[in-house]
């Protein structure tokens, strides 16, 4: 690998005129709407000429969606996901490991550090280089593959995996659970997607108004259906015709029988991180680096917004191909309030810092002289709460503890169930509690039912004199169209009403949250790289399809 020079070629969609000669080339050719760039690295990258086929060739019918050879069990009774009530939720993980005989195993280890990522559903396919078996479930990484016996037919050295987040009615679908596996004209391919497409419907409609059959409810499957249909050769440039054709956020991994392909939407919205493993060198990717660290993988890089990454098994050389055209970087600022593990570095900068530092301006903003304790909503008020307590000289101390061992199974999605859920999350500490004034620090407020309920419980159950709450991150006044489930903006209790109006519904006696301008200081001169559209309704991405969707679900 190190004596791999990396060679610059320009590939034009239309043309595709490379030869072996021009992949020595080190030069880098101005990039247009009919061109990206193909860095080879190891050997050179085969040549791109060919004549595109007739299209009709291409039966859109010809994409065929194979079932899991080994469907777990796993847990299809979950009526409810009992975490992070009244959160929005990220919609998924994704893992791909080639390169090391264990890859099966060391995915779902990866997918279990994913784990907060999505509770609904798990899935890994596994190639050993001509095979290619998949294993999929409903629950937790956990319950599906508890059973050796589910991943035991997986065998290969590489895979990828997915955990999954859906949005209720369809979550109970096995069938929507990733990562789909379809076999095609040219073989076998394997997806896995962490984001939203926002032009879903329309690629989808036209899609089967030529005769294509979709076998899910979900957006990914647009997907491998463009790659399925697009004339070009080979599977690269499929792949890139086919992501040059969707919109809004993907981090994608693609597998087939020899190759592993990781692709991030030119804006770069949801992370996805390349590493390593010691000692094998075997390659990884996921979506955070909390990841990589389970399995012993080194970070090397990000995968970067409308970077196309292939690794061939063959001879574990990797080529780099732009998707066109560039697009602004707009990173997933919430990833750092909320949906990233505090011990995962997201896009290049450390969660559990980004969230000290909310804190700490939040104290400065925000002040409540006189208070007794500062004291975190668990888990992901953690870091914001130290920052708070080290700013403003306010004692830090754990007023609420989590409870990790709250069953899934038994909450039904019912106000009544809501209430007993966050009982069962979050207990007071009566006697750190008790006749105090306190500074309580959550991550976000969404619709609010929770806030008022955790209020209710330090004063009532605590026996609190004063709850101010501090928020660390500012009032959510818009959905969110790239890959996270919000409520629709009528919902959103920041959107109806205004900071007073929130502080008596949820019944504290004050409430601040984190300025704009202190969130996106956080990030200094990179703040223009993050989207903050959930904050400011100032969308990347127009929503149009979306916003219609959850305006009916209203
Ligand atoms: Fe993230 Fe909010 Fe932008 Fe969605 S709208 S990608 S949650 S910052």
């Amino acid at each position: 690998m190190a004596a791999a020079a990396a060679a610059a070629v320009s590939v034009s969609s239309r043309s595709l005129a490379t030869t072996n000669a021009e992949t020595h080339r080190h030069d880098r050719l101005t990039k247009s709407s009919h061109f990206y760039r193909i860095k080879t690295q190891l050997k050179p990258y085969p040549s791109l000429c060919g004549r595109r086929p007739n299209r009709t060739a291409h039966g859109l019918s010809s994409l065929r969606l194979i079932p899991s050879a080994v469907s777990s069990g796993g847990n299809p009774s979950v009526p409810f996901a009992f975490d992070d009530v009244d959160k929005p939720r990220d919609e998924c993980g994704v893992v791909g490991i080639i390169g090391d005989p264990d890859a099966a195993k060391l995915c779902s280890l990866a997918l279990h550090a994913l784990q907060h990522r999505g509770q609904e559903g798990a899935g890994i396919v596994c190639s050993d280089g001509t095979t290619i078996r998949s294993a999929t479930g409903l629950g937790l990484v956990s319950e599906v593959f508890h059973d050796p016996r589910t991943l035991a037919p997986l065998k290969g050295d590489s895979a990828i995996g997915h955990v999954r987040y859906s949005t209720a009615g369809a979550a109970s679908a096995l069938a929507n659970v990733q990562p789909f596996l379809a076999g095609y004209r040219f073989g076998k391919l394997a997806v896995a997607h962490n984001g939203n497409l926002v032009n879903y419907r329309r690629l989808r409609f036209d899609l089967e108004s030529r005769g294509s059959i979709f076998n899910t409810s979900s957006d990914t499957e647009v997907i491998l259906h463009l790659i399925a249909t697009s004339s070009s050769r080979p599977l690269l440039s499929r792949v890139v015709e086919a992501c040059e054709s969707i919109e809004g956020a993907y981090s994608l991994v693609f597998l087939t029988e020899n190759k592993l392909f990781a692709v991030r939407d030119p804006h770069g919205f949801r992370p996805l991180v390349m590493g390593r493993r010691r000692p094998n060198g075997a390659i990884v990717f996921a979506s955070e680096t909390c990841a990589l660290d389970l399995i012993n993988a080194e970070f090397e890089r990000e995968v970067n917004p409308g970077e196309v990454l292939v690794v061939d098994g063959q001879d574990m050389s990797i080529t780099s191909a732009c998707l066109m055209p560039e697009k602004p970087r707009k990173a997933c600022v919430f990833e750092h309030v909320y949906f990233a593990l505090p011990n995962s570095v997201v896009f290049g900068h450390p969660v559990h810092a980004s969230r000290y530092t909310f804190g700490a301006a939040l104290a400065r903003e925000s002040p409540v002289p006189g208070a007794d304790f500062v004291i975190p909503v668990p888990d992901s008020g953690f870091f914001a709460a130290l920052g708070f307590a080290e700013a403003s000289g306010i004692p830090f101390q754990q007023g609420l503890i989590r409870s990790h061992y709250v069953g899934r199974t038994f909450i039904e999605p019912d106000k009544e169930g809501r209430n007993l859920a966050v009982k069962l999350k979050l207990a007071p500490v009566r006697t750190i509690l008790e006749g105090k004034s306190v500074v309580v620090v959550d991550d976000s407020i969404v619709r609010g039912t929770t806030s008022s309920k955790i209020v209710n419980l330090i004063k009532t159950a605590g026996g609190a004199r004063e709850v101010h709450m501090r928020i660390a991150s500012p009032p959510i006044v818009g959905s969110c169209y790239y890959g996270v489930d919000t409520p629709s903006s009528e919902e959103l209790i920041s959107n109806r009403m205004n900071v007073e109006g929130v502080r008596q519904e949820i019944g504290c006696d004050s409430l601040a949250f984190l300025s704009l301008d202190s969130l996106r200081g956080a990030f200094a001169d990179e703040s223009h790289m993050f989207c903050d559209a959930c904050f400011t309704r100032n969308y990347p991405v127009p929503p149009t399809e979306q916003e219609a969707v959850k305006l009916t679900e209203v």
